[in-house]
Parts: structure tokens; C-alpha cells; sequence
């Protein structure tokens, strides 16, 4: 979502007049930080940042610092590190080309209402389109500063979506990751439409655009994963069979202190549900460890969830207290090295996992959407089921969706053959 969000900036700014990226910090006449505020360690990132930008920078050279920490934080990083010209939060990234030229000026409101407004285009990667479907998130999970930064949830006219599609589309792309906080809560609210429509009925839309080969969606909510979205996700053949649930806590004790909305066995179910109807299918996860008053049993819990799902991907945290959070000033903090330890764990017996999964992959054929050149002649893309694939070939086969044999396995990527 930060990378679109930025990629929306430059489309804004190039409105106005047109810019160049570059990878010379002193070249640059203009420094934008996207940043991110779902852990504490990316804010303390900022302001170490600021400091070597404005050390190594142009004198002229302005700094902005945009996203979600600017959203929480607002003024106060003008008061913390005054080198900064601008701040402009997470949902109004439409006002870039007004802040750029105001100085000291400071956009935060999470009540902006960005969810109509028609971004110019500007895509890092003409192969795959990323489109918002949604901005903000409704939920209040008691971990999560999200909803403080980003505000309510709005989702995004169908219409604006599918033009968005088809003109990426026209443009090169075959693959669209269509984004939101909770991309299957799609619908809940219009800002101004009578529209009705869900997320099933949204992808069912998408996937008559012609051109368009390949839909994926991060992140669907496990509480909305309804049978009837499982059914077209498993029977479209344009949706590509990776899905992220992200799972949180395996201990239902923890997850109704998370507000999350579902049990172990109602995520267990899910996933048993996803795997029936479409066995091909890789299902990836996000989970936080050491969330205040998690014992050491609710923690068996989490692993025996691993151990049964088997994720194919997993993206694990310490818990880290956010401000803005209800669960900030629970009681029975975890400590850090307990917290270490579990994420350890965790991690290894992921790895485990996932070199079971990789290692028998040697000599299978996957359809692989070719969309970057990489260094010493290689190509890379994605297999259907989000599979990393490097394959040696050059740019012809850009853009391309090819039948690959895997020749060479490992944790990351695999290495492939056309064939
Ligand atoms: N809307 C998504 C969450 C996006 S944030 C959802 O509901 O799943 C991405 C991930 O960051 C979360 O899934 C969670 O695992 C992690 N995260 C969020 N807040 C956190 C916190 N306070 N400490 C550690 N990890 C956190």
C-alpha cells in the first residue's frame, strides 16, 4: 500500500511539472519519505534518516515526510527535526502539489476523503498494476495503530477501479494486486454512491477486463472470508492461487483480546476450506508474538496453527505498543527476550516448513508471468500460486506468461528452465 501510495505521488507531482528519479542523493532537488508506523522501529528509522538526508542533500534540495507517521506524528517532526519542509499524511497524498510549495506545511487529516479522486498514472512496473480498492480500515484491533493513521474505512467506486484496470491494461500491464486494509470487507461504504456491491461481485467485474490474465489482493480479513468469496477465489481462473489470511495469534484467548473477531478453529476452518476447494493453493500469513499476556501455552497454539496450515509464507513481529492502541496499556507487558525467543521458534520451525515445501518442487512445471530484468542475464516472475522464480533470458521474454520446469530449489526463489 506505501509503495502505491508512492507511486501516486510521483504521478501527482509529475502533473505539475516533470520529475526524474535518481539514485544520487545529492542530485536530488526534492526528498520524499514514505514512511510506515506499524512498528515502533520504522519511526525511530525517520528522524536517523532525516539526519543523514540533510547532511548529504543539495542546500536547495527540500525534504517531505509522508505515509502513516506523518499522519500520527503531524507537526511535531517539523518541531523534532526542522529540516523537514512538509509533512503529508497517509490519505492525502492528492495534496502533494500544494504542500510542495508551502513551507512548514502539515496535511494529516484522516478524514480526507480520497476515495473518488482520479490519481494521474505512474507505475514503477508496467507489467503489474497495484490498485487501491479501498483506503482506511473499520476494525479496532487492539495491536493495530492503522486506523489512527488511515481513518475509516471507504471503499473505492467499482467503476474508478475498473477504469484504472483497464487503462494499466491498455498500457502493458496483465496483472493487477488490488489493495486494501481488508480487501474482502469490500463494499461496507461508499462516500457518496448508492452502489452496492461486494468484493465476489467486485473480482467477478475485474476478471471480464480483457487483456487482464492474472488478479491477486492483499490483505482479506479471515472473519469475511465467506464460502462464497473461497468459491470464486478457487474457481476463477484469472485469481491467482495465493492467498494471505493473516492468522495473528493461534490462541482464541489472545484473539478476542486482539479484537479480531474469529476463533482457532473458525481460522483453521477457513484455511481447510480454501484448501479443499483448490489443493494448489499457497496460503502465506502475518503473526505477532509476544502480545500482552500471551503464556507460554497460548504461544502452542500459534505453532500448532503453523504446524497444521503449513503457511508457505510467513511475515512474523515481536509485538511492539503502538500509541493510539488499546493494547498499549494492557497489563502483563511481554518481555523482550521471551518475545526473541518465541519469535525463534517460530521462525525455525517456519523454515522447516518451507524447505519441506521448496524441496519438493524440483522438476515440477509452473506458468510464470515474466515482469523484471534482473543482473548476469536473468529474468524473474512469479509463478500463478506467488512462487519466485529466476530464470536465465533476457528482455524479450518481458511480459511474458511461459511454462517453467524448476531445476534448482531454495528458501527465496527457484531457479527454472523454459520449456
Ligand atoms: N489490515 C491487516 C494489517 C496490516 S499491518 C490485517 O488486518 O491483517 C501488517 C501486519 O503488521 C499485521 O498483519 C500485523 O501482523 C503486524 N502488526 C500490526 N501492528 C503491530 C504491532 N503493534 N506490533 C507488531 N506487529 C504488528
Amino acid at each position: 500500500m506505501n509503495v502505491r501510495d508512492s507511486e501516486h505521488l510521483i504521478a501527482e507531482l509529475n502533473q505539475q511539472e516533470p520529475y526524474q528519479i535518481t539514485d544520487e542523493l545529492s542530485d536530488a532537488d526534492l526528498i520524499i519519505i514514505n514512511t510506515c508506523s506499524v512498528r515502533e522501529k520504522p519511526v525511530a528509522k525517520l528522524f536517523s534518516e532525516i539526519g543523514v538526508f540533510k547532511k548529504y542533500k543539495k542546500p536547495s534540495a527540500k525534504i517531505g515526510v509522508t505515509g502513516c507517521t506523518a499522519s500520527h506524528l503531524g507537526k511535531e517532526i517539523i518541531r523534532r527535526a526542522p529540516a523537514v519542509d512538509f509533512v503529508l499524511g497517509a490519505r492525502n497524498v492528492s495534496k502533494i502539489t500544494k504542500v510542495i510549495n508551502t513551507k512548514h506545511a502539515v496535511e494529516v487529516d484522516t478524514n480526507f476523503d480520497e476515495s473518488s479522486y482520479n490519481f494521474a498514472e505512474y507505475r514503477t512496473n508496467s507489467f503489474k498494476a497495484m490498485v487501491n480498492i479501498s483506503i482506511g480500515c473499520d476494525k479496532s484491533c487492539t495491536f493495530c495503530i492503522v486506523p489512527a493513521t488511515r481513518g475509516d474505512e471507504v471503499s473505492i467506486p467499482s467503476s474508478l477501479i475498473i477504469s484504472e484496470i483497464t487503462k494499466s491494461v491498455a498500457l502493458g500491464a496483465k496483472e493487477v494486486m488490488l489493495l486494501g486494509q481488508n480487501v474482502n470487507n469490500y463494499g461496507r461504504r461508499f462516500s457518496s454512491s448508492d452502489e452496492i456491491c461486494n468484493f465476489t461481485k467486485l473480482l467477478q467485474q475485474i476478471s471480464m477486463i480483457d487483456g487482464l490474465e492474472r488478479i491477486r489482493f492483499t490483505s482479506p480479513h479471515p472473519l469475511h472470508m465467506d464460502d462464497e468469496f473461497i468459491e470464486e477465489f478457487a474457481s476463477n481462473p484469472k485469481i491467482c492461487k495465493q492467498i494471505h489470511v493473516p492468522l495473528q495469534s493461534g490462541s482464541t484467548a489472545i484473539l478476542q483480546k486482539m479484537k479480531r473477531g474469529y476463533t482457532k478453529e473458525n481460522f483453521i476452518n477457513r484455511c481447510e476450506k480454501i484448501r479443499k476447494l483448490c489443493p494448489e493453493a499457497t496460503i502465506s500469513t502475518d503473526i505477532i508474538v509476544g502480545f500482552p499476556d500471551e503464556s507460554d501455552s497460548d504461544f502452542e497454539e500459534t505453532m500448532s496453527v503453523l504446524n497444521t496450515v503449513r503457511f508457505e509464507q510467513l511475515f512474523s513481529f515481536k509485538y511492539s505498543a503502538r500509541p493510539h492502541t488499546e493494547a498499549m496499556d494492557f497489563d502483563n507487558q511481554i518481555e523482550n527476550s521471551l518475545a526473541g525467543e518465541r519469535l525463534t521458534r517460530l521462525q525455525t520451525r517456519h523454515t522447516q516448513i518451507l524447505d519441506e515445501i521448496m524441496d519438493s518442487q524440483l522438476g515440477k512445471i509452473h506458468r510464470v508471468y515474466i515482469d523484471e530484468l534482473k543482473p548476469n542475464g536473468k529474468v524473474s516472475g512469479r509463478a500463478d500460486d506467488g512462487k519466485l522464480f529466476f530464470i536465465d533470458g533476457s528482455e524479450e521474454l518481458l511480459g511474458r506468461i511461459i511454462d517453467v520446469k524448476v531445476t534448482r530449489t531454495s528458501r527465496g526463489a527457484l531457479d527454472g528452465e523454459i520449456i
